[in-house]
């Protein structure tokens, strides 16, 4: 997108009054501290808000790209030139109604997970480590212990390429593992509805909590920034090759380091930032990987985390092509 005229930026402020930020650096922002500047970022209040950015985008025909906590995306170093839209903290009120949660899609997902136990409400305790937005969970699919956001779900609200508020049920979403059809089909999430049940004994619910937490703090890498697994642990492939992380180190990989990216030696399915990483040596390390799985087990390793381009295109890390590494 070319640099906003005064006209068209006091435009979108009228739409989003404090919501703009411009030359945002992306490894300041970013999780795993890596991408140059993005050029505009939104941050709306209300799907109100995000419908009004769109249409005013859409009109211009302009496709933004939209993020949540940013927990499981790769910036490229040469930034962020399509505008971004940023579901996050202005628009995370929940509403209760009995055993049904009325969600806004930028909640941060351990404060969901924090705002359910003290309701009583059980069910999701799997997702209280997570540390994204409810939109990007709902988008990924996420969860752990082998579970899915989707599970939960009974109606998304979204809003479209042309700015109309679209309401999908369950089935509607297209869940499956670590998918569902908003990572195709560019809506923008801004709430959701999850059906819970009543715990029957809330201590044990917050024991269990506890215990999930604490079991993460031992396995995962926490001190340098990283984006959480990097290949999609498909349970469809355990009994055959075990989970990515068991396949990855098999392969020698754990410890193996490209510039700043190092395959983590605490668990060999993150890769961690050891200081001045480039996106394109996470790509190497993925890509390398990926071909070794491939050639040596016969093993397609999809990647969960998906690589953001400058022109705002969304696309899982194993699907850059080698020749784009070679050519930067
Ligand atoms: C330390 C660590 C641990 C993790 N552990 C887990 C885990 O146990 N299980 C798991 O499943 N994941 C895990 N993740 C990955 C990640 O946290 C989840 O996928 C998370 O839900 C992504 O949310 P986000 O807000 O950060 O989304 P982002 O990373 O910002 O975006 C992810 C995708 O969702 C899309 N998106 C984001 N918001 C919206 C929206 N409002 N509407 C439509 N699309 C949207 C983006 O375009 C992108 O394609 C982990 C990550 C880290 C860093």
């Amino acid at each position: 997108m070319a640099q906003l005229t005064r006209t068209e930026f006091s435009e979108l402020s009228a739409i989003c009054p404090d919501g703009l930020f411009r030359d945002v650096e992306l490894s300041a922002l970013s999780q795993w501290r890596i991408g140059g500047k993005a050029d505009l970022i939104v941050r709306p209040s209300s799907t109100s808000e995000v419908s009004a950015l769109i249409r005013w985008f859409s009109e211009r025909g302009i496709k933004p790209v939209v993020i949540g906590l940013t927990s499981n995306l790769l910036f490229d170093d040469a930034g962020l030139r399509a505008p971004c839209i940023q579901v996050g903290s202005r628009m995370a009120r929940m509403l209760l109604k009995g055993q049904q949660v009325r969600v806004q899609a930028g909640i941060w997902v351990p404060r969901l997970a924090r705002n359910l136990l003290k309701v009583g409400l059980s069910g999701a305790e799997h997702i209280c480590g997570i540390p994204g937005t409810l939109g990007g969970l709902i988008c990924m699919n996420g969860g752990s212990q082998r579970k899915g956001i989707g599970t939960h779900v009974t109606e998304v609200v979204s809003v479209d390429y042309q700015g109309n508020i679209r309401r999908r049920t369950q089935p509607e979403c297209d869940f499956g593992y670590r998918t569902s059809i908003f990572q195709n089909n560019g809506e923008i999430i801004v709430q959701a509805t999850l059906s819970l049940s009543r715990a029957s004994d809330p201590l044990a619910l917050r024991r269990e909590m506890v215990g999930i937490l604490a079991s993460r703090r031992l396995k995962f890498p926490k001190h340098l920034p990283n984006c959480g697994s990097v290949f999609v642990s498909n349970p469809d492939n355990y009994e055959k090759f075990g989970p990515p992380g068991a396949v990855i180190e098999q392969l020698g990989f754990k410890g193996k380091a490209v510039g700043g990216a190092m395959v983590s030696p605490q668990h060999a399915n993150f890769i961690v930032n050891r200081g001045g990483a480039r996106a394109q040596e996470i790509l190497a390390l993925i890509l390398e990987i990926s071909d070794c799985a491939l050639q040596e087990l016969g093993l397609t390793l999809h990647s969960e985390v998906r690589y953001v381009r400058p022109d705002g295109q969304v696309v899982p890390a194993t699907d850059v092509p080698p020749s784009a590494l070679l050519a930067q």
